[in-house]
């Protein structure tokens, strides 16, 4: 039973001489697939498309100054993880209001 069940590996193995060259060949180390990966990916959702916001009010500056950074740069769409036509609407907010005044270009490091 023992024989039986080491069996697949047993021609391969005794039959060296032969076929040296195409079971060396055969025989290189095949990596398998381990099932786990590194990190989880987390998947983003659109805040504005959660909250169905069709489109961003600029005079709404509270709202959209939290897509900025401290610095008054724009948040980019990797870390908020808003959608393409969202952060374009966001974008435009951020620049009307920059050039209103209520929102900074930028702010100077402390
Ligand atoms: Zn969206």
């Amino acid at each position: 039973m023992a024989e039986e069940t080491t069996n697949t590996q047993a021609p391969a193995a005794q039959a060296t001489a032969p076929a040296a060259a195409p079971a060396a060949r055969g025989e290189r180390p095949v990596r398998p697939f381990m099932g786990k990966r590194r990190f989880e990916s987390r998947r983003k959702v659109c805040k504005l498309c959660a909250e169905k916001m069709d489109n961003i009010d600029y005079k709404n500056f509270q709202f959209v100054k939290s897509f900025t950074m401290e610095s008054g740069k724009i948040l980019s769409r990797r870390i908020t993880g808003t959608c393409a036509k969202h952060q374009r609407q966001i974008t435009k907010a951020i620049k009307r209001d920059r050039n209103l005044a209520i929102l900074p270009y930028s702010l100077p490091k402390k």
